[in-house]
Order: structure tokens, then C-alpha cells, then sequence
């Protein structure tokens, strides 16, 4: 490594001195010999029980401890490998920071003078990829040039170039008039015909590495999802994940488009899976947007429930309409719906539709028809727990029970789930307290379920049904 200036505070010499130890001289590189990332071939080093890029630490040791932020311009700066694309590489003077586009610009030149040297942690700056685009013509054109020469004059490898131009990434950008279906039938051809020299160095370090070749030739788009990021697209793209409540927020695959990775890149930096070793800075909360009341948004949603349901005229014992019954999935016995990015019983949604307000904390949604998959506006009212019993208890009187064993188990449901006393459950069922209390605590039909019943028990129940039948 070359030698720090005398003026060096001991701080970097401590660290120039830990580099030193930890590198050897190959070629005209200095290159790291400890850790080495397999995802990005980026030396690792340590510095206060801190994993970081070892050629990061090799800046900071020459530039007083600091690493580059932002140019004049406001505009991020990173570390850079200028003079080789050794990522182990630690010598000073073949690092330099400059914005992603500078260096973009600065690949692009270098790409034109070495043709067919590959660097496979290529950034792709939106300009170049613009040009990547521009430099692909239809086949018929003289300056037709396949994917494999536009890589290496772009200094990539042809599966970027080729993603690019098929618009899986960087799709906000235009492609002229050509059909990008046709273009990726061309890609697709040219793969064919250049995957028998096609040794791509991104094989080494990705995992479905042996799936690769096979999976390109039926699963185009999905063979290149590990397309390599450099270390300061980790960082942007940490930074640009927001709160889902936060103004800025932008969904995953909005945020790949721009960065022109795919949603599987972006996933694992968001989750901690990849890139680990970056700083992740706490996410601001937003709070949830205030609820605003918008008839037309209401209305969609309520074109939706009645979408999902269907008129069912022989449910009508208790109402004198039919009822609009759902007839999609039900989740322990009730239909959901999704409104307004909330998940909540279709009926208590028709509810709130009906009566131009949310649900009053407290209340419940009553069925007037006691059919609970029910979303007829005409059936459904907002009321406390005690009135949804007295519904249900109405409801189920007048239905008749076909057992006392049903009976029973209504009593102890309604002990159970709602707040009624057993003074008004008797009052309701027009029995004893007596009874409710020793059927609540199981002290008669302790079996309700297979009327079970000892002789002394049977007798008191049966008179259950004496009374109900009076009724
Ligand atoms: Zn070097
Ligand atoms: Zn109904």
C-alpha cells in the first residue's frame, strides 16, 4: 500500500497499518487477502466490531477517516474502483468517489477502449441504459449490433443489456417504436445462438447458479433476477423505503422499475436478507391518513359486495324480503371484503354504506333476517351487543328449537358471547334462573352435544320444552 502522508492523524495510521496486514500486491493492485463477500466480491474488513467494504476502509484511511457524502451539487458520492474493476482492490490511487453517474460515464468510455472486458457489478445509470436502448436497431438495420457487442461496449454483461431492452427493467424509460415483444422474440434467438460461449462471471456467486442457463430458455425474466447492484444502489435503495402511511412511500415494484433491478432484488434489501451488513435507519411512521368519507369510492365498493353476492328468496322467515346472501368464501362462517385497504365483514361494510357512516365504536351490525352472510341493506342496523342477543334469542324462539339440546347450547352461547346476565337470558327464554344457572355451569346436560343425561336432569330439562312449546 502506498504510505499515508506524515501529517496522517494516528487514527488512519492505525487503520493503514490493519490494511497493510491484511493485503498483498498482485499486478498493479494492492488486493484485500481477508474476508471476501460472495454476493459482490467486495473485501471485508472490521473496524470497531463494524463489518465494512475493505476498500471503503483503505479511502477512509487516506482522506482523515472520512468517507465521501455529497457533492456541490447535493448529489451522493460513493467509492469508486477507477483504475481496475478489482473489487478487492485497496490501493489508493485506484479508488476515487464521484456520483453513480460520473461513474457510469467514466465505465462507459473505459468500456469502449477495453471491449470485452467484462464487469459484471456494472452500474447501469439511467442515461446509459437510455443508450442501451438507442444503440439496439431491428436486425434488418446496417447498424444492427447484437447484445452481446452493446454489453461489452457498455462495459455489462448481455444480461442487462438484454433486460433493459426487453423492458424488464428500467421500464418507465421509452423504447422507440420497436415492438418490445419482437424484441424479446430477437433476444431470445440470440441467447440461443450464444449460450454456448456464453460464460457469464454472475454465475460463480448466484445461488440458482446451476438452474440459470436451463431456466433462460423457458423462464426468460426470472433467470437474471440476481443482477448485481453495487454497494451505493444497496444504500439509495435502502433509503428509498418509506412508511406506507409516508407521502413518499412507493411500492416495491414502482421502486425497482426506477432502479432498474426487479422486485427480487428489492425484497431482500427491504427485509435485511441482503446487504446486511449496511446501515438500515429507522423508518419514520406516519400515522394512518384520517378516514374520508367518499360516496363515489363507497359505491365502487358496494358494487363490489353485491358483485360477490346473489337474492336467496326462501331465507325469508323473519323478514319479508329475500335475502342478498354472499356467496364467495367465508372466513368462520362470515364474508370479508377489503374496503379501503381494510378487511372487514361485508356486512358491516353494507352497513356503513347504508347509514353514510362507519360503524359507531361499540355497536354491532344486526341481521334483521338473522342470516349472518346477509349483505341486504334492508336487513342490516347498527345496535348494541344486548339488542343483537335479544335479535338472536327473537330469532330463535320463534324458529322453534328442533332439541333441547339446541336450547341448551343457545343458553350457555349466550352466556358465553354476550354480556347478557342469566337474569335476562331467563327473562328472554322464559325459564327459570335456577335452570340457566345450573345449565351455564354445566351442572345439568354436561353433554349437551349427545343428550346425555342422567334420569334427574332429564326430567328438569324436559321441562324446558314443555315451556317452550307453550310459548
Ligand atoms: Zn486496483
Ligand atoms: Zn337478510
Amino acid at each position: 500500500m502506498e504510505d499515508l502522508p506524515d501529517e496522517a492523524s494516528s487514527k488512519c495510521k492505525d487503520l493503514h497499518a490493519y490494511l497493510k496486514q491484511r493485503s498483498a500486491e498482485v499486478g498493479d493492485c494492492v488486493v484485500w487477502t481477508g474476508t471476501v463477500r460472495k454476493d459482490n466480491g467486495y473485501g471485508q474488513g472490521q473496524i470497531k466490531g463494524v463489518t465494512i467494504n475493505a476498500h471503503l476502509l483503505a479511502y477512509m484511511a487516506y482522506h482523515n477517516m472520512q468517507l465521501p457524502r455529497l457533492n456541490s451539487n447535493g448529489k451522493r458520492l460513493n467509492v469508486f474502483h477507477v483504475k481496475c474493476t478489482n473489487p478487492i482492490c485497496i490501493k489508493n490511487d485506484h479508488l476515487a468517489s464521484m456520483t453513480d453517474k460520473e461513474y457510469g460515464e467514466l465505465k462507459k468510455k473505459q468500456g469502449l477502449t477495453n471491449k470485452g472486458e467484462k464487469n459484471s457489478s456494472c452500474i447501469i445509470t439511467e442515461e446509459i441504459a437510455n443508450q442501451i436502448i438507442l444503440a439496439k436497431v431491428p436486425k434488418s438495420h446496417p447498424m444492427h449490433k447484437k447484445s452481446q457487442v452493446i454489453a461489452d461496449e457498455f462495459n455489462t454483461t448481455i444480461h442487462v443489456v438484454n433486460n433493459i431492452l426487453a423492458g424488464k427493467s428500467w421500464k418507465h424509460l421509452k423504447r422507440s417504436e420497436m415492438d418490445v415483444e419482437n424484441q424479446t422474440q430477437t433476444i431470445e434467438n440470440e441467447e440461443k445462438e450464444e449460450s454456448s460461449n456464453d460464460e457469464e462471471d454472475e454465475d460463480g456467486d448466484n445461488d440458482n447458479s446451476n438452474n440459470t442457463i436451463k431456466k433462460r430458455k423457458t423462464c426468460y425474466p426470472k433467470a437474471h433476477n440476481n443482477r448485481k447492484i453495487t454497494e451505493q444502489q444497496a444504500k439509495d435503495i435502502i433509503a428509498s423505503k418509506k412508511h406506507k402511511h409516508d407521502p413518499e412511500y412507493k411500492s416495491q415494484q414502482r421502486r425497482a422499475d426506477e432502479f432498474g433491478v426487479t422486485i427480487d432484488t428489492i425484497g431482500p434489501i427491504d427485509q435485511n436478507l441482503s446487504w446486511k451488513y449496511l446501515d438500515r435507519p429507522t423508518l419514520i411512521v406516519f400515522p394512518k391518513p384520517a378516514f374520508v368519507w367518499d360516496e363515489e369510492k363507497l359505491a365502487i365498493a358496494w358494487e363490489r359486495v353485491q358483485k360477490q353476492c346473489v337474492y336467496n328468496k326462501t331465507n325469508n322467515i323473519h323478514t319479508n324480503s329475500p335475502c342478498l346472501e354472499w356467496k364467495g368464501k367465508l372466513q368462520k362462517g362470515r364474508p370479508y371484503i377489503k374496503v379501503f385497504e381494510k378487511k372487514q365483514a361485508a356486512y358491516i361494510f353494507a352497513c356503513e354504506y347504508k347509514m353514510k357512516s362507519l360503524k359507531p365504536e361499540g355497536l354491532e351490525t344486526r341481521h334483521s333476517c338473522d342470516n349472518r352472510i346477509c349483505c341486504e341493506l334492508g336487513h342490516l342496523s347498527f345496535g348494541t351487543s344486548l339488542e343483537n342477543a335479544q335479535d338472536s334469542i327473537k330469532h330463535r324462539s320463534s324458529k322453534g328449537f328442533k332439541t333441547t339440546d339446541e336450547q341448551v347450547q343457545e343458553i350457555r352461547r349466550l352466556y358465553t358471547e354476550t354480556k347478557l346476565t342469566q337474569k335476562e337470558i331467563a327473562e328472554e327464554m322464559g325459564i327459570g334462573r335456577g335452570r340457566v344457572h345450573s345449565i351455564v355451569n354445566y351442572k345439568s346436560w354436561k353433554n349437551s352435544s349427545h343428550s346425555n343425561v342422567d334420569e334427574n336432569e332429564a326430567h328438569e330439562d324436559n321441562s324446558i320444552i314443555v315451556e317452550e312449546e307453550e310459548l
